[in-house]
């Protein structure tokens, strides 16, 4: 970079942003996850390999669910196999019952991630099962982690809000994180399952969550279905957050929440961040690459700006084709 633009970019880094954020790829997982046509385990681990070849220092790679409800991701055990441990990337899986925490364990993860909504309505949806009934369960999958030497991460789905409710309290989240760190989990996720974060609703959740469970790492998830997911971030940051969960190109969506569109996308998170002065030791055009061919692998058009338009200094040569610009 040249010297000049990083002074201007220290001297305005906003107030209160932390130096570095670790950017945690979920596209793999929860990506994936959404796509119909089998994406062949060859072609997944290639994906997470390049991912962890950008510098991506923690990946969300698959999830221990029962094939059945996840035909997509009944290869976890061997995309967990052919992923690069070379580089000392933190490779996570998500975890949704005992089963799936002993095949995760068997599996090496680094981290298991349990999750349930913050919405009665929507967790009865998404696993068939209450809360109390999901956190029950979190209370085995913790011991068989426990047993392992493995962390757990607890991630809330519907934490801004229910496509089912509306409205989610402050309280029903907050009620749910203590749970966690009773359990002796290690973070919260908090997951803004079909877009309806605010800035203002991630400043009032980040302050509750830092005043009730100090010791939980809290990291933000964001869904891009209303436009405001960077915008969400940006909230994040000026509270000190420091962990964020995005998806390369922008994958993703809920099959069991009506009008939910994709994660937030990894290299326009990237982009933000560089460009406010934040490290995150990931190579943007790398990812932007890797974003390109994801986008090739599944045929269709993913929703990443920056992988459209490139970084902001990329320069096209002066006799390209000039379009009517406004
Ligand atoms: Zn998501």
């Amino acid at each position: 970079m040249h010297d000049g633009a990083a002074a201007t970019i220290g001297r305005y880094r906003p107030t209160g942003f932390p130096d570095r954020v670790r950017v945690i790829e979920v596209g793999p997982r929860d990506g994936f996850q959404a796509e119909a046509g089998w994406i062949p385990t060859a072609r997944k681990t290639a994906i997470v390999n390049r991912l962890i070849g950008a510098g991506v220092p923690q990946l969300e790679v698959t999830s221990f669910v029962s094939p059945r409800a996840v035909p997509q991701l009944r290869d976890a055990a061997e995309v967990m196999a052919g992923a690069d441990r070379s580089r000392g990337a933190r490779l996570t899986a998500l975890v949704p019952n005992a089963r799936g925490a002993e095949a995760a364990a068997a599996a090496r993860v680094d981290a298991m991630v349990v999750f349930v909504s913050a919405s009665e309505s929507h967790n009865l949806k998404n696993v068939n099962r209450s809360r109390a009934d999901s956190l029950d369960g979190f209370e085995t999958v913790c011991a068989i982690a426990r047993e392992a030497g493995i962390p757990v991460h607890g991630a809330i789905a519907t934490a801004f809000g229910c496509p089912f409710e509306a409205d989610v309290a402050t309280e029903a989240v907050v009620e749910i994180a203590g749970t966690f760190a009773r359990l002796g989990m290690i973070g919260v996720t908090l997951g803004d399952t079909t877009g309806m974060a605010t800035p203002p609703l991630v400043t009032d959740r980040c302050r509750a969550l830092k005043a009730a469970v100090p010791d939980l790492e809290i990291s933000l998830h964001f869904h891009n279905t209303r436009g405001v997911g960077l915008v969400n971030v940006y909230a994040g940051l000026t509270e000190g957050i420091t962990t964020f969960e995005s998806a390369v190109g922008g994958l993703g969506g809920c099959p069991f929440a009506p009008g939910a569109t994709g994660n937030i996308c990894t290299e326009d998170l990237v982009y933000l961040l560089d460009a406010c002065g934040v490290e995150t030791g990931i190579d943007l055009d790398a990812l932007i690459g890797i974003a390109r061919d994801v986008e090739t692998l599944i045929g269709r058009t993913l929703p990443g700006q920056v992988m459209k338009a490139g970084p902001r200094l990329a320069t096209s040569p002066l006799d390209a084709v000039a379009t009517a610009c406004g």
